[in-house]
């Protein structure tokens, strides 16, 4: 059975690089009716940032993209926090000890940094490794005793992996295809600390065994420790996963990777929901910013991969059906901000009208915007709904509703200069009134009777439509912006329509 896992590190929020790779995951383990895993990887004490972990779960429960097992969701391979496996890991890294695959390393951190400068001294890099480490203080420069007794002491130690000599490996990414490795390159990796915890990459590969995971796919960043990794669970005697790479996510200029200052220097989130230092800064998410989970997650499944087809408009069941892990780029994948909008605004067209409404209404309530005495102040459901069908064409976030439609609530207190010069003539105001009978006298106020009755009598009279409809509007909007004129006023109703022509023509 598939099982993935994705593996964040509660360092911070979730940017949408780490939500891409969530989704990768789970729309895989779908595909093959597999487990998709949430996984903490807590392991880094100093770099643990208070609440990423609830936000990491809070940005997958708004996304849609739920866990099969995961903290929060115990399944039958937890704890799924590492802070909780920690007891663990050691057993783990005494096997290797045992098997000769590593060993204990007793070099402080001023010694390392010793070296270091020493070799760049020489124009040399320091690596611990197969040509360093004999003159190191470890394990295998020290006797069994001596080791024994240092640790016995409590002296300082980490336990580092011994990587082989002189050998090429073999690496398989089911992204990237096949690749080589030289082993004399690789350090000796620290896989045990100091302060009884493990390092990611012991912790990472030990549950994943235990975990049963059979796919491991993440982000780019990792290709480098990919040898690393395939040699522990060779050390270990398991049989690795698979491994696949996802390209990293670029600046929509296609310039380096998309870092998380970039969404404000650049004015869109690159996080799903807001998030707040510690130091007080914000940071702007897709939810608080009025998009739609459903056109994140479509944006989110294109940086890297495309169906195939023309077809652009997936939801996350569609994705399921349509992913396929060969289709993943190897490239970088750009950022579109503007695709992102668009995106939002085709989802934005598929909600219902009346939860659409209801949306509407409650962003005006929040700003408080419905208020007595406007000439809507409490339209009736089926109102909500005819004005909403009418805006939305012209609408990519629930807040664009109101800069669209603002005029039926609020009668204009302005005309747009330009477009009055254009619209008023001396003739208008006499135009204007006849369209005043007219009104008084129809009773069927459907947008439908009103065009027939207004235009049946524009033509009788040989008027010209520009000189009626273009004031017209502009006394009922302020502006020449909106939906169809007959609509309009089908929604204001006869005495607020009259009105507004009246003060327009006064
Ligand atoms: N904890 C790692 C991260 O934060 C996981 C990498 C992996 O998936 O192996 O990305």
């Amino acid at each position: 059975k598939v099982r993935v896992r994705f593996a964040p590190s509660p360092t911070g929020p979730l940017h949408i690089g780490g939500v891409r790779t969530a989704l990768f995951n789970y729309l895989f383990a779908k595909k093959h009716g597999g487990d998709f895993l949430l996984r903490i990887e807590d392991t880094d004490q100093n770099r643990f940032v208070e609440g990423a972990e609830t936000y990491i779960i809070e940005a997958l429960n708004w996304l849609q993209i739920p866990y099969d097992e995961g903290p929060r969701k115990e399944g039958n391979y937890g704890p799924y926090r590492q802070s909780e496996r920690k007891n663990i890991y050691k057993e783990y890294a005494d096997t290797l000890i045992n098997s000769g695959n590593a060993y204990y390393a007793f070099d402080t951190p001023e010694e390392l940094d010793a070296h270091r400068k020493e070799h760049e001294a020489n124009g040399k890099t320091f690596i611990y490794n197969w040509h360093n480490r004999l003159k190191l203080k470890n394990s295998l420069t020290f006797s069994a005793e001596e080791t024994q007794q240092k640790i016995a002491n409590g002296d300082e130690f980490v336990i580092r992996f011994k990587s082989p000599e002189d050998e090429t490996l073999y690496l398989n990414d089911l992204i990237r295809g096949g690749m080589q490795v030289e082993t004399n390159v690789l350090d000796d990796k620290v896989l045990f600390k100091s302060d009884g915890m493990p390092t990611y990459h012991l912790a990472n590969i030990v549950d994943d065994h235990l975990m049963k995971i059979t796919h491991v796919i993440r982000g780019e960043e990792w290709l480098p420790s990919l040898a690393l990794h395939v040699l522990l669970y060779r050390a270990f005697g398991w049989n690795a996963p698979q491994f696949a790479h996802l390209p990293l996510i670029l600046k929509p200029t296609g310039n380096g990777k998309l870092s998380k200052r970039d969404g404000d220097k650049m004015g869109f989130p690159v996080f799903p929901l807001e998030w707040k230092t510690a130091e007080g800064d914000l940071f702007s998410g897709y939810r608080e910013d009025g998009y739609l989970p459903e056109a994140v997650v479509n944006m989110l499944a294109f940086l890297g991969w495309n169906p195939g087809t023309e077809q652009e408009i997936f939801n996350l069941n569609e994705l399921v059906s349509a992913f396929e892990l060969e289709r993943v780029h190897k490239a970088g994948a750009k950022f579109d901000p503007e695709k992102t909008k668009w995106f939002q605004h085709q989802y934005l067209q598929m909600v219902d009208d009346s939860v659409l409404a209801n949306e509407f209404e409650k962003y005006l309530s929040k700003l408080s915007l419905l208020k007595q005495g406007n000439a809507l102040s409490q339209p009736s459901t089926e109102t909500w709904i005819k004005i909403v069908s009418l805006l939305k064409e012209r609408a990519t976030f629930v807040s664009d509703l109101w800069e669209q439609g603002s005029f039926f609530f609020v009668a204009p207190t302005t005309y747009d200069a330009k477009a009055s010069d254009k619209a008023f003539k001396p003739e208008t105001p006499g135009i204007l009134k006849q369209v005043i009978s007219i009104l008084n006298t129809t009773d069927d106020f459907s947008a439908t009777n009103l065009s027939e009755s207004v235009k049946g009598w524009i033509t009788s009279e040989n008027i010209g439509f520009g000189k009626v409809m273009m004031p017209l509007r502009l006394a009922l909007v302020g502006e020449m912006k909106g939906p169809e004129v007959f609509d309009i006023i089908s929604i204001l109703g006869k005495k607020e329509s009259i009105s507004r022509i009246e003060k327009a023509i006064n």
